[in-house]
């Protein structure tokens, strides 16, 4: 944010070049107007975008995707959601930022008129998909960001620390996500030990944003030998290969046969949701936040016997990314080995495919504008 009185000015061409949903499975590269941004709203020209795995759902199925209550295939709908870029124009009364500001965006920008909006929930806006009630969520209910321009709800943008490239500030929505998944679980408090079981970008950013506020002991179980590395070298104290040894036993032996106070599900394999809750401590919490197409069996009595609190996340609320944002502007961590490849726009097609089939080793692909 600043208040430079000598904003830059930018010229904004008529067109822009987007990737848009045809039928299922089809991505095409179309020319369509650039976004006009209305009140409380600004115009970005995107620097680099990441691809999650959500893109890929939406690709293939639509949802969770939804456009005032409909799919979103055929209607020139740009996905993505995890970007980054600058600000080149400003809506009717805008001063909150000027053009030029270096931004990251967070997903949703709620209705602001429902009663969860109210409440400050806005990720769970009862409005959501709906934008004639003023509700954004970029990638998901209005277009997104494998374009070269979007517009954003001020409330969504933070600002990008300096030492950060564009690839690595793609990664800072990714953080909030579990900034708000430690929030919505009461808050990590130093010490306090947490098993994170499965390592694709949003567990591993558990595992840095966790260590960052002091958890110990920080625990991953992942079966992938390349991802347990890679959760050793962002600072995990503790992985465990739940192929090779019992992940609960594991757990229960490394926290005198107590369980750990926080858990924290994102593998989104049904039989792990068990596994966390029997790792959770009599008392401790567990967060869900991978979401599933099945029904999962768990054992509720032993949730109920031993007090466990289970709470289920949907993005980022709360401006979790803000104050992400604000521990990496300390260099409180460094999530840039998360970014593995690098695509052009013009592939941002096989960039999607490169991150769905987990190509060599594949775990955070970043599309960069030319
Ligand atoms: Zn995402
Ligand atoms: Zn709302």
């Amino acid at each position: 944010m600043s208040n430079d009185t000598t904003a830059h000015e930018y010229d904004i061409p008529e067109t822009m070049k987007a990737w848009v949903l045809g039928d299922p499975h089809e991505m095409k590269l179309i020319e369509k107007p650039v976004p006009v941004p209305g009140p409380a709203e600004v115009l970005v020209k995107v620097g680099a975008i990441a691809v999650c795995h959500t893109d890929i759902e939406v690709l293939h199925h639509g949802h969770p995707a939804m456009i005032e209550g409909q799919l979103p295939f055929n209607k020139e709908f740009v996905m993505g959601h995890e970007y980054m870029g600058t600000v080149v124009k400003t809506g009717p009364g805008v001063n909150e930022w000027q053009p030029g500001d270096r931004i990251a965006v967070e997903v949703h920008a709620g209705c602001g008129r429902c009663q969860k909006c109210r409440e400050g929930m806005y990720t769970s806006c009862h409005n959501y998909s709906y934008r004639s009630k003023g509700h954004r969520a970029n990638g998901f209910t209005t277009d997104g960001g494998f374009a070269e321009y979007a517009v954003n709800n001020i409330n969504t943008l933070v600002p990008v620390p300096d030492h950060m490239s564009d690839c690595a500030a793609t990664l800072i929505v990714t953080a909030g996500t579990a900034m708000y998944g430690l929030d919505v679980l009461g808050g990590l408090i130093a010490g306090q030990s947490i098993v994170v079981a499965g390592a694709g970008p949003i567990g591993l950013m558990f595992i840095v944003v966790a260590k960052a506020l002091g958890a110990s002991p920080v625990i991953m179980s992942e079966p992938r030998a390349d991802r347990r590395e890679m959760a050793t070298s962002l600072g995990a104290d503790i992985v465990i290969d739940p192929t090779a040894e019992d992940p609960v036993e594991k757990v229960r032996s490394l926290t005198g046969g107590k369980g750990v106070d926080f858990s924290v599900e994102v593998s989104g394999v049904p039989s792990v949701v068990n596994q966390v809750l029997h790792m959770t401590n009599r008392g401790g919490r567990v967060c869900l936040a991978a979401f599933s197409n099945d029904l999962i069996p768990t054992d509720l009595a032993y949730v109920v016997s031993n007090n466990i609190y289970m709470f289920g996340i949907r993005g980022e609320g709360r401006s979790a990314v803000k104050r992400v944002a604000s521990l990496l502007e300390q260099k409180r961590f460094d999530p840039t080995p998360i970014h593995t490849h690098t695509f052009p726009f013009e592939q941002a097609d096989t960039a999607l495919s490169h991150a769905e089939n987990q190509t060599d080793g594949a775990i955070k692909v970043v599309v960069k504008m030319g």
